[in-house]
């Protein structure tokens, strides 16, 4: 009797977006990537402290359903996740569909301070097996300079697409440091990444999902938007003057001092724009659609929403 998840549109990229001028300078299969924060079972019902949502929406036998549903309903190719901290499910219900997949968890869990908790959260990635090879899987620690490990992740996939040639991709999904007064640590660990990627991944396309904690005005964002990646971040492709959407999460959290409203852009899938084009994306329910008492809710599982977009390479 769960209510039905939103119901989500696809949006259809003109080609001129992407800077190419006519079909015949992309190749033809397309493939669909998610990347999704699908929250941590152990942290929606610890520190997380969602007010309005109804407890029982936040009950694991409820939410795994709609989990599955969010992420089985658009049919991805490749599926990046953070807070998975019941990597087992779904990797055995995600594998009925034919998916395999690859979890790295976060060295502290906060999800391992929480009773009862499921072990710790932590980034995975999960891939179709009959349309990906994967070559190569780097699950890595996020250092500081100074060779300090940071509580947060990267894991970066190189795969070849059987079905478009076996072009080979790198595919990465992270979990940037939370919380205000940290955008220095996640400009640090931005510029970690960039360095990872460009040492692992050559002159080959990169697709990199994450949860950034850092909306676009961030130097986090900013460092990995101008870096030599060439990187274009998806969802600016749904506005006319290619703005990030106005949110990816949005919660209202008790605190000591009463209800705090959190709105704002901080998940991107950002893509190597010289490589790849964008063909489709899946848009976001509105405001009115999400309700007063935004997320979690009962028709959704999550405080972010998934992002999920469909790539084409270029020739
Ligand atoms: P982060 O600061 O990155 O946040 C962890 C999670 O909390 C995220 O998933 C984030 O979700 C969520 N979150 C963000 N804002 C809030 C909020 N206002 N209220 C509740 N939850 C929020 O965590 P760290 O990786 O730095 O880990 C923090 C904990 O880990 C520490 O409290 C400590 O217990 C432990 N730790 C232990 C260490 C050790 O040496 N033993 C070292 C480091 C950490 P979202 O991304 O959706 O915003
Ligand atoms: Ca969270």
């Amino acid at each position: 009797n769960l209510p039905p998840l939103f119901k989500r549109q696809l949006f259809k990229v003109d080609l001129s977006r992407n800077c190419v001028s006519s079909s015949s300078e992309i190749e033809q299969p397309s493939f669909r990537i998610m990347q999704w924060n699908l929250l941590a079972q152990a942290l929606s019902k610890g520190g997380d402290n969602f007010i309005l949502c109804p407890p029982d929406a936040l009950v694991w036998d409820i939410r795994k359903l709609h989990i599955m549903e969010e992420i089985l309903t658009p049919d991805p190719t490749i599926v990046c996740l953070q807070e998975v901290d019941h990597f087992k499910y779904i990797e055995t219900e995600l594998g009925k569909a034919g998916y395999k997949g690859t979890f790295f968890p976060k060295p502290f869990s906060p999800c391992l301070d929480i009773t009862p908790n499921y072990g710790p959260d932590g980034c995975a990635i999960f891939w179709k097996s009959d349309a990906v090879d994967v070559i190569n899987i780097k699950s890595v620690i996020i250092k500081e300079p100074t060779g300090y490990e940071t509580n947060q992740v990267c894991i970066v996939i190189h795969m070849k697409l059987k079905q478009s040639n076996n072009r080979e991709l790198f595919v990465a999904a992270t979990h940037l440091k939370a919380k205000k007064g940290y955008d220095q640590v996640r400009h640090l660990q931005s510029k970690f990444i960039d360095k990872l990627l460009k040492e692992t991944c050559g002159d080959s396309p990169v697709i990199l999902c994450g949860d950034f904690n850092a909306d676009p005005s961030e130097k986090a964002y900013k460092e990995l938007m101008s870096s030599g990646l060439e990187l274009s971040s998806a969802y600016t492709f749904l506005s006319d003057n290619l703005e990030e959407p106005p949110f990816t999460t949005t919660k209202v959290r008790g605190s000591p001092l009463g209800p705090v409203t959190y709105c704002r852009t901080i998940d991107f899938v950002l893509f190597s724009k010289n490589k790849l084009a964008v063909s489709s994306i899946l848009k976001f329910p509105t405001e009115e659609e999400i309700g007063e008492k935004r997320l979690p809710s009962f028709n959704y599982p999550s405080d972010h929403l998934s992002l999920v977009c469909d790539f084409q390479f270029k020739k």
